[in-house]
């Protein structure tokens, strides 16, 4: 276990339409949207430097036995962003571009994001460095396994609790959960059950987490559209990802009346004006593992998909989708950010710029979180919970975290991310008043 300061100001990653693109850094963008909402709310200075940085950085390279008998060594993350609210708390991804820079931006989401949702969490968040769809079924196991040997205590039920995230499952948590199990002595196994969020119900899941992320998205849309007296019946929308957040976000808007025209994931670009089904488009990705090819649409470009006149636009793939080369194409109203950090800051000044509603992805996507914290209070209480009860839990958390950014937005006559920003922020600054710092 190493820990590490490396700054990756930029990044190689493959964007929508096979672009590859020279990424800007992240977490410079998280660092940007923090000093403005700091400033703004005049946080408190020692507040300020406490959270302007990550608590801890673990980075371990680990070896892997492939099928074929080679070895392979594999870097994996684990960034702790602050746990004065509760334990770290955030997924882990699979993914070719994860790197320090990207795992800090993302630990540093997950604490704002639990603050809003008012649960008892801090921020933290992990990844492999890997393309998964390189690797066998074995494999991934194995490399799963290893990781989670490789950070030992850096994580743990009441003190770092990864979840799922791209390219992860609720396969991947069972595999955690058991290597972690296995780690522990033999009388204290049955009490771990909660060092993972996100797992198949079977092995201590919570109903209604594998749809959580997009539930939440979707509950937060309708309260949009109320707002602003918007009618979602005959509403159009286009998703960008079409995984666990994007698939279960357009799902959950069909019976709402709401039209699916077109969908871009790594594999293509969909459309189709009349309307694409997303649960039989969710039957077919199950099998072929992307959109391409979808015979009941028509294939199509990153362009036109970003050019695409719908009502509602939800990224639900990765960063810096939404930017200063892209905002100006979009033709939509409101864009929920199923995905974290889809806009970076000059994305987020276009899009105020030109009167584009924006659900910010601390607030948006925080369902997952939320019921992953319902899960984490089930294991603990050796309970499980009917979906209605996970469902309508859920609904009153986020729609109460909505009318604080409501709140906080008229208050500073401010744009809803900056908002958003500062009723966690504030929620933090009253936790480190009334606390202290030790000694
Ligand atoms: P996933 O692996 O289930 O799906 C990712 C989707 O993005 C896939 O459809 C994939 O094809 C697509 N994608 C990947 N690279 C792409 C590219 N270059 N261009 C277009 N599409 C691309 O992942 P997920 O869990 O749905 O996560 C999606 C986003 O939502 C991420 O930003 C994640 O951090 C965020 N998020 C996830 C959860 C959760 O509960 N899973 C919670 C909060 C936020």
């Amino acid at each position: 276990m190493s820990v590490t300061t490396t700054v990756a100001r930029s990044r190689r990653a493959r964007l929508p339409g096979g672009v590859e693109h020279r990424k800007r850094s992240v977490y410079d963008d998280v660092t940007a949207q923090f000093n403005r909402a700091a400033d703004l709310m005049k946080l408190d200075t020692n507040t300020r430097s406490i959270l302007a940085v990550t608590m801890n950085e673990v980075v371990v390279h680990f070896p892997v036995k492939m099928d074929d008998g080679r070895l392979e060594v594999f870097t994996g993350y684990r960034v702790q962003h602050n746990n004065a609210l509760g334990p770290f708390k955030g997924g882990l991804r699979f993914h070719p571009a994860v790197d320090i820079d990207e795992v800090r931006a993302l630990a540093t989401w997950m604490t704002w994001k639990s603050a809003i949702a008012d649960i008892p969490f801090g921020g933290g968040k992990g990844g492999i460095q890997m393309d998964p769809s390189k690797y066998s079924l074995t494999e991934l196991e194995r490399i799963t396994r290893r990781f989670t040997f490789a950070l030992g205590n850096t994580i743990g039920p009441e003190y770092d609790i990864p979840a799922p995230d791209v390219n992860t499952n609720s396969q991947i948590m069972a595999w955690i959960l058991d290597t972690y199990q296995s780690m522990m002595p033999a009388h204290e196994r049955q009490r771990m059950l909660h060092v993972v969020t996100g797992k198949p119900i079977e092995s201590g899941g919570s109903l209604g987490r594998d749809k959580a992320t997009g539930q939440g998205v979707v509950f937060l849309i309708r309260e949009w559209a109320k707002e602003h007296n918007f009618e979602l019946k005959g509403a159009t929308c286009t998703v960008q990802g079409f995984g666990n957040v994007g698939s279960w976000a357009v799902r959950l808007l069909k019976p709402l009346g709401v039209k699916l025209v077109a969908v871009e994931d790594v594999t293509g670009v969909i459309e189709n004006g009349d309307g694409i089904d997303p649960d039989d488009l969710a039957r077919y990705v199950k099998e072929k593992r992307g959109v391409a090819g979808y015979a009941r649409a028509r294939a199509s470009t990153h362009l036109a998909f970003l050019r695409t006149k719908a009502d509602i636009l939800i990224p639900a793939a990765l960063e810096n989708q939404i930017t200063a080369t892209t905002a100006p194409l979009l033709n939509v109203r409101l864009v929920a950010e199923g995905a974290n950090g889809p806009t970076d800051p000059d994305g987020d000044r276009l899009l105020q710029k030109r009167g584009i509603d924006l659900l910010p992805d601390i607030l948006c996507n925080s369902g997952g979180v939320i019921v992953s914290y319902f899960e984490w209070l089930q294991n603990k209480r050796s309970e499980s919970w009917e979906l209605q009860e996970v469902d309508c839990k859920l609904y009153k958390r986020i729609v109460a975290a909505y009318g604080r950014v409501r709140e906080a937005a008229k208050r500073y006559s401010v744009d809803w991310r900056t908002a958003a920003y500062v009723v966690a922020l504030s929620r933090l600054e009253k936790v480190y008043k009334e606390r202290g710092i030790f000694p």
